[in-house]
């Protein structure tokens, strides 16, 4: 679906429209112009919302809407997405990331409605953008579980990943989680990207417990992105991975010695086996 023109009604159908997060004055402009066309706009909160189109000099009729809305919220914007250009943002960046939305769309879709999706600012990509770890693979985590054990349980299953880990956190939960980091990923480069795009913005990267020591000296305020490096870099984990494999394939089969270096550095164990084998052949 595209708006054609920037004149005149919207064709019918879902338009998600990422928002700033935080500064205002990251709205695309193609955002303004589909805020202003649009007939209704679906929201998270009508409060926050209701400033994004203060700023931008609009009144539109807003629909509060989130993933645990009833059926019967959801059917109504579907059923209005037929003749009406339905907008939906959350309060802020993209919707649907880590915010409600997904259900909407996924129902819209499957009754053939027409979707687009409006690309801005988004807090995982502007943290991973700043933090300077590795961005050629990365990994989007949402919300780490509240609970010590599913905590440390989550990031020991994606802490063999071979890609950078992104967390969306909040301050009072940092230094526990910065712990629970240290305790399960030992030796990772962390980053805490706060308040991006704000008056206090601020990324630090060390090791978990130098940050540890410096956000319990200086405690966090503000939204959070949690960056984690991946488990080593390309060019040495080739070079170790053959010392690795040779050291355990003294005590191990080809197989259980690449399931073992797979878990200990993150490469992938079909990859390590054919090097096991072909190190084994020499
Ligand atoms: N959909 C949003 C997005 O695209 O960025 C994220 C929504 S999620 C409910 C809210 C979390 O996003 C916050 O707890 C924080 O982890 C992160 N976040 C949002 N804005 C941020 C900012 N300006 N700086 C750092 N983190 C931010």
């Amino acid at each position: 679906m595209s708006e054609e023109t920037s004149e005149g009604p919207l064709a019918p159908g879902l338009y998600i429209v990422a928002t700033p997060i935080g500064n205002l004055g990251d709205i695309t402009m193609r955002a303004a112009d589909i805020l202003a066309r649009c007939d209704v706009i679906a929201c998270e909160d009508t409060r926050v919302t209701a400033k994004l189109l203060k700023h931008l000099g609009l009144h539109k009729p807003m629909r509060r809407y989130d993933d645990h809305s009833g059926g019967r919220d959801r059917e109504q914007l579907l059923q209005a997405m037929e003749h009406q250009a339905v907008a939906l943002v959350s309060d802020a960046g993209t919707p649907l990331i880590s915010d409600p939305g997904y259900r909407l769309v996924h129902h819209a879709r499957e009754r053939g409605l027409a979707i687009t999706s409006l690309p801005g600012a988004c807090s995982a990509i502007v943290g991973l953008t700043l933090s300077g770890l590795p961005n050629d693979r990365f990994l989007f985590g949402g919300f780490l579980p509240n609970k010590e054990k599913a905590r440390a349980d989550t990031l020991s299953g994606l802490g063999s990943v071979p890609a950078t880990l992104i967390f969306y956190e909040t301050a009072p939960r940092l230094i526990k989680v910065l712990e629970a980091i240290g305790d399960v990923l030992p030796g990772r480069e962390v980053s805490v990207a706060r308040e991006l795009t704000k008056r206090f913005e601020e990324c630090r990267t060390g090791a978990a417990a130098e940050l540890i020591d410096y956000y319990t000296a200086h405690p966090a305020k503000g939204e959070i992105v949690l960056l984690i490096a991946p488990p080593a870099d390309g060019p040495r984990e080739e070079v170790d991975a053959d010392a690795l494999l040779m050291e355990a394939m003294e005590h191990e089969k080809p197989s259980q010695a690449a399931a073992q270096v797979a878990k200990a550095t993150g490469l992938e164990r079909k990859a390590l086996y054919a090097r096991a084998m072909e190190l084994k052949a020499r």
